[in-house]
C-alpha cells in the first residue's frame, strides 16, 4: 500500500464495523425512548399521532427555518392536491450568531415581506412552523429548543420555547398576525409530505447540511410520554365519522394505518451518536480536527461524519495532510487550502460525477486556488469518494437499526416500508443514494425498503401537520 492508500484506507469501513454501528445506534434508540433517558440520541416525540389521509383542506402558511435559509411558503389543499408558493430568504450569519431577539425579529421580517408579496397580511392564517434542530416538545405547538446544531448558536435561544419567540418577534413587529399550530421538525415534515404520496412512508430522513431521522413508533413503547393524554381510537373514529358526514361522497384514500392512533412519530435527531465516544474506533484524526474546528464541539459526532456542512471539509483536511507530506499538488500548501469551509460538499458532488472527465476536476480545482496534474486530480477524486462513501454507508447502518426495529415492534418476519427523504447531499451527490440503499440492503436483509424524495418536504409537510393539527383544535 503507498501512503495515498494508506490514508484512503483509514475510512474505509467494513462489514462487521458496519454491523457494530447498526448495533450502537439500535441501543441509543432503545435507551432514548425510555423515561429519564441519557441517551446521546434524543428520541424526541413529535406529537404527531397520524399520516396523512387525503382530506386536507384549506389554506396554510408554511415557515421553514433548516440549516440554510429560511423559506416562507403558502400551500393551499383543494381534492387531494395542493398548490404552493415560495419565497427563499438567507439568513446572514450575524443572525445565526447574534442574539436569539435578532434573529426571531429577522424571521419576522421575512414572514411579514412574504405576506405582502402574496397579498395576505390581513389573513391570520393558521401556520406549520418548521424547525430543524432538536426541540423538547410537550405539544404540537410548543417546543423548547435542547441545543443549536449546524452552524447555529444565536443567544438565548436555547432552553426557550421557539414558538412563543416568533410569536413575540411578530407581536414586537406588530404589522401582522399568525396562528401558529404546529412546531414541526424537517425529517417529520418530510415524512408527512411523502405520505401524502404514499401509506407506507412511515420514516422520514435527512441528508443536507445535516443529517436526521424520524419514524413512527409504537405509543407503547414510548415510555417518556405520558400515556393518558394520547388521543384514543375512538376520538379518532368520531372525528372521522364527523368528517365523512361533512365530506359525504369525497374520494378517500384511507388507511389502515391512518385510522389507528396507535402510533406517535418520534424524531430520533440520531445525529448525535458517537456523543458518547461510541464511534471513537471509526472517527479519524481528520474528523478530530473538524469536530474541534466546529462551534460545538463533542456533539452532533454521527452528523459530523455523514452531512453535507462537513464533508467538504473532511475532503479539505486530507487533502492538506496529502499535500503536506508532499503527495499532491507537487507538495505546494497553499493559502487556499488552509482556508477552512473554502472545500464545499457540492465540489465532492461535481468531482465525483462520472460524466466528468480528469480535466474539468482539474478545472475545479483550479477554481478553488489549486493547480493540479491528472496524478493529483485522480487523488483528489478518490478522497472524496472515500469519504462520502463512508457517509452514506454510516447513514444506512443507522437506518437498517431503525427498520429492524420497526419491523421487530410489528414482530413481521419482512417488513414493506418507505422513506420519505429529502436534503442536496442525497438528491444530487452521484452516489449517495446507491451506497445508502446497497447498505440497508445488506444489513437490514429482512426489510425492503423503499426510497421516496420528497418534494417540498418542509412546506407541503408542515402544512400537512398544521392541517391535522387545527383539526384537533376544533374537535
Ligand atoms: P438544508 O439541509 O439546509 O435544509 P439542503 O437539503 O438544500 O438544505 O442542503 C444544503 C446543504 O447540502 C449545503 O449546506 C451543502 O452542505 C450541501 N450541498 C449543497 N449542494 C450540494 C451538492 N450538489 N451535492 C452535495 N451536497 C450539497
Ligand atoms: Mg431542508
Amino acid at each position: 500500500m503507498n501512503d495515498v492508500e494508506e490514508t484512503l484506507a483509514l475510512f474505509k469501513i467494513n462489514q462487521d464495523q458496519l454491523q457494530l454501528v447498526k448495533g450502537r445506534m439500535r441501543e441509543r434508540l432503545e435507551e432514548g425512548l425510555k423515561s429519564k433517558s441519557t441517551s446521546t440520541i434524543k428520541m424526541l416525540p413529535s406529537f404527531v399521532y397520524l399520516t396523512p389521509d387525503g382530506t386536507e383542506r384549506g389554506k396554510y402558511l408554511a415557515l421553514d427555518l433548516g440549516g440554510t435559509n429560511f423559506r416562507a411558503m403558502l400551500v393551499r389543499f383543494k381534492k387531494q392536491r395542493y398548490r404552493l408558493y415560495h419565497k427563499i430568504y438567507t439568513i446572514p450569519l450575524e443572525f445565526m450568531q447574534g442574539t436569539g431577539e435578532e434573529l426571531f425579529d429577522h424571521l419576522a421580517q421575512c414572514i411579514c415581506d412574504f405576506l405582502d408579496y402574496m397579498g395576505l397580511k390581513k389573513a391570520r392564517l393558521p401556520a406549520g412552523f418548521t424547525f430543524s434542530f432538536p426541540c423538547e416538545q410537550a405539544a404540537i405547538d410548543t417546543g423548547t429548543l435542547v441545543t443549536w446544531t449546524k452552524g447555529f448558536k444565536a443567544t438565548d435561544c436555547e432552553g426557550h420555547d421557539v414558538v412563543n419567540m416568533l410569536q413575540e418577534a411578530i407581536k414586537r413587529r406588530n404589522e401582522f398576525d399568525l396562528d401558529i399550530v404546529a412546531l414541526i421538525n424537517d425529517a417529520v415534515g418530510t415524512m408527512m409530505s411523502c405520505a401524502y404520496e404514499d401509506p407506507q412512508c412511515e420514516i422520514g430522513m435527512i441528508a443536507g447540511t445535516g443529517t436526521n431521522l424520524c419514524y413512527m413508533e409504537e405509543l407503547k413503547n414510548i415510555e417518556k410520554i405520558d400515556q393518558r393524554n394520547v388521543p384514543t381510537k375512538r376520538d379518532e373514529e368520531t372525528h372521522e365519522a364527523e368528517e365523512d358526514k361533512q365530506n359525504a361522497g369525497a374520494n378517500k384514500k384511507k388507511t389502515e394505518v391512518n385510522s389507528v392512533v396507535s402510533k406517535m412519530c418520534i424524531n430520533t435527531e440520531w445525529g448525535g451518536l458517537g456523543d458518547d465516544g461510541c464511534l471513537d474506533d471509526i472517527i479519524t484524526s481528520f474528523d478530530v480536527e473538524v469536530d474541534k474546528n466546529s462551534i460545538n464541539q463533542g456533539k452532533q459526532r454521527f452528523e459530523k461524519l455523514t452531512s453535507g456542512m462537513y464533508l467538504g471539509e473532511i475532503v479539505r483536511r486530507v487533502l492538506l495532510d496529502l499535500t503536506r507530506r508532499g503527495l499532491l499538488f507537487k507538495g505546494h500548501v497553499t493559502e487556499t487550502l488552509k482556508t477552512p469551509g473554502i472545500f464545499e460538499t457540492k465540489y465532492l458532488s461535481q468531482i465525483e460525477s462520472d460524466r466528468l472527465a480528469l480535466l474539468q476536476v482539474r478545472s475545479i480545482l483550479q477554481q478553488l486556488g489549486l493547480l493540479s496534474t491528472c496524478h493529483d486530480s485522480i487523488i483528489v477524486k478518490a478522497v472524496c469518494g472515500a469519504v462520502s462513501r463512508r457517509a452514506a454507508q454510516l447513514c444506512g447502518a443507522g437506518l437498517a437499526a431503525v427498520v429492524d426495529k420497526i419491523r421487530e415492534n410489528r414482530k413481521l418476519d419482512h417488513l414493506s416500508i418507505t422513506v420519505g427523504i429529502d436534503g442536496a447531499l442525497y438528491k444530487l451527490h452521484p452516489r449517495f443514494s446507491q451506497v445508502l440503499k446497497e447498505t440497508v440492503r445488506d444489513l437490514a436483509p429482512q426489510c425492503d425498503v423503499t426510497f421516496l424524495p420528497s418534494e417540498e418536504g418542509s412546506g407541503k409537510g408542515a402544512a400537512l401537520i398544521a392541517a391535522v393539527a387545527r383539526r384537533k383544535q376544533e374537535m
